[in-house]
């Protein structure tokens, strides 16, 4: 039986080792020698996650329990707590502070401190996701306070950062990934054969399983088991595409989300781009599940809310679906959920990932009534692709989806076999308002920035949201230092800057946003340059955000 010590002192060495080379050597040394129950255990806490994603389980652990589990299990303030996280950034390194200064043990709790396993540790974060009802908190709560009442300071440091789902080693999916294919190279496992059971699974712990019984190419699309998704390069043109693509399959890019439908008889199993299960949010896509003639089959399609005047309603909207745990019935009144199918995974208990698109297609017409699937054209024609184009933006969808029609389904990659075409928007130079520090690594750098444009009616900067993502750790360093000369308020994380600094943003849509006092939103935005070259005069102005967000997409009438 292997200690949960054991797997703490590898997270240990992991994260001090730099590169990832030897990150791999360690994480794979480590799992030849587990046993076929630890093992799938390993893989999920290595990569941050606690369980197999076809459990369904979330451990549902915020701050506030994970502090109360600590505060009980060592006898030190809750408030301390909070203020030593302030002071470090990292919730393993504060727990870990705790259990190390921890008051003599009393004799029942020494008697019972035996020493965990790394399954005792899965053990509990089963408990702590399976907690339900009114006492779910407090039973959350007692579970993780055994945990840390048994852990020594190293065990809770990745105790507190696993509740986290966190890890902070360095290890991410292609890690355990060339890991799992290191270990169990002698049972004949590679990189490519791991690779290719985890897209069709998305099941770390299985694969890895597999890889050490000999059994890895065995391994298929399962139903109720989500696979990867397939996913769209971004086209340089409809020309561009055609080329690369010759007679292509042309479709809308619907502007919705991602589903992944599961029929399997009478059940019906929805999941999210995320490969979350959303289906008691989705009743909708259920109702349009039920409709296809297949005993079983996983579907592929764009989930879109459809508004009072036939268009679709924004993004967020769909979200707020997605999201939704409660009332939904009353929800789904005001945001209905329509389906377009588009392609077919598996059917009648055969997976179809190896045939070309143009014989899953003939599939899917056969099951699917034409009301749920997505349009189709064949044609190799720039100018009948850019009509369909300007129809698609016309009727507020995103652009275009260009595919091969000889190409396999490959989950989870994102290739030249289904090109995305779109408008490309325009950047915005928006002043820099305010920042907040960074957490963990990032805990000494301003790591994101708050953007304003200028109201030219009163002269005011209002903001317009946040830009976090690319920076390089030099980038932000720099921009630190020069940041730290501008601060005019400290509130806590935040801090207030005096607006003199543009930065050239980039972002995929403007949405409307009650949370900032522009009224706007950007949706991932992107820093392209600080432009040191432009006078705060230049920012751009609310008028400017207003007429890019009417102009995005055709969606003129849309709020
Ligand atoms: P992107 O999110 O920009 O990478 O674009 C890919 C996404 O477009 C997919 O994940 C789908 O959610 C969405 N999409 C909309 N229409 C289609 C379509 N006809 N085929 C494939 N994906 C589509």
């Amino acid at each position: 039986m292997t200690s949960f010590l054991a797997f703490a002192k590898l997270c240990q060495k992991v994260e001090a080792s730099s590169g990832s080379l030897e990150k791999i050597d360690l994480v794979a040394a480590f799992l030849a020698d587990l046993d076929e129950a630890e093992l799938p255990v390993a893989c999920s806490f290595v990569m941050g996650t606690l369980f197999s994603p076809s459990l369904n389980l979330v451990v549902g652990v915020g701050p506030s329990i994970l502090y109360e589990a600590l505060a009980r299990a060592c006898g030190c303030p809750a408030g301390q707590i909070s203020d030593m996280l302030r002071a470090t950034g990292d919730p393993g390194l504060v727990a870990a502070g705790i259990v190390e200064k921890r008051r003599p043990l009393g004799f029942a709790a020494f008697l019972g401190a035996e020493a965990l396993s790394l399954t005792d540790v899965y053990e509990r974060f089963v408990a702590i996701a399976r907690a339900s009802g009114r006492r779910s908190q407090e039973i959350k709560v007692k579970n993780l306070q055994f945990l840390f009442s048994q852990a020594g300071s190293l065990e809770a440091l990745y105790i507190a950062r696993l509740a986290m789902e966190d890890m902070r080693i360095g290890v991410g999916e292609g890690g355990v990934r060339d890991a799992v294919a290191r270990a169990f190279a002698g049972n004949g496992a590679d990189v490519e054969m791991v690779e290719r059971a985890y897209n069709l699974t998305n099941d770390m712990g299985l694969v890895a399983v597999n890889a050490r019984r000999g059994t890895l190419s065995q391994l298929s699309v399962m139903i109720n088991h989500p696979i990867k998704m397939m996913l769209a390069q971004l086209g340089e043109s409809i020309a561009a595409a055609l080329e690369e693509i010759g007679t292509a399959a042309i479709e809308w890019k619907y502007d919705g989300a991602r589903v992944q439908i599961h029929k399997d008889g009478d059940s019906v199993r929805v999941f999210s781009r995320r490969l979350e299960n959303v289906t008691a949010s989705l009743p909708e896509m259920v109702q349009a599940a039920k409709q296809i003639t297949a005993k079983s089959a996983i579907l592929d399609g764009e989930a879109v809310a459809i508004g009072k005047d036939g268009r679709p309603m924004a993004f967020q909207e769909i979200l707020k679906r997605f999201r939704r745990k409660y009332n939904i019935e009353k929800l789904a009144a005001q945001i209905p959920l329509r389906l377009f199918l588009f392609d077919l995974i598996y059917l009648d208990g055969r997976s179809l990932t190896d045939l070309p698109l143009r014989e899953r297609r003939a599939l899917l017409e056969k099951i699917a009534n034409p009301n749920l699937l997505a349009d189709q054209v064949l044609s190799d024609s720039v100018q009948k692709a850019e009509e369909i184009y300007r129809q698609a933006l016309d009727a507020g969808h995103e652009g275009l989806i260009l595919k091969n029609p000889s190409s396999v389904y490959a989950p989870g990659k994102r290739g030249k076999n289904w090109l995305k075409i779109k408008p490309v928007m325009e950047t915005l130079d928006l002043v820099v308002i305010g920042a907040k520090w960074g957490e963990g690594r990032r805990a000494s750098f301003l790591g994101s920035y708050r953007l304003g444009c200028q109201d030219q009616a009163t002269g005011k900067l209002l903001d317009v949201g946040w830009v976090a993502t690319g920076f390089s750790d030099e980038a932000l360093a720099e921009l630190t230092d020069m940041f730290r000369e501008l601060i005019v308020v400290e509130k806590g994380m935040e801090v207030e800057i005096k607006p003199t600094v543009i930065f050239e943003v980039a972002y995929e849509e403007i949405q409307k946003s009650p949370n900032y006092s522009s009224g706007y939103a950007l949706r991932f935005p992107r820093m392209v340059a600080v432009r040191d070259d432009k006078s705060l005069e230049e920012a751009d102005s609310l008028e400017r955000v207003i007429s890019l967000y009417r102009g995005q997409r055709g969606r003129s009438n849309s709020a």
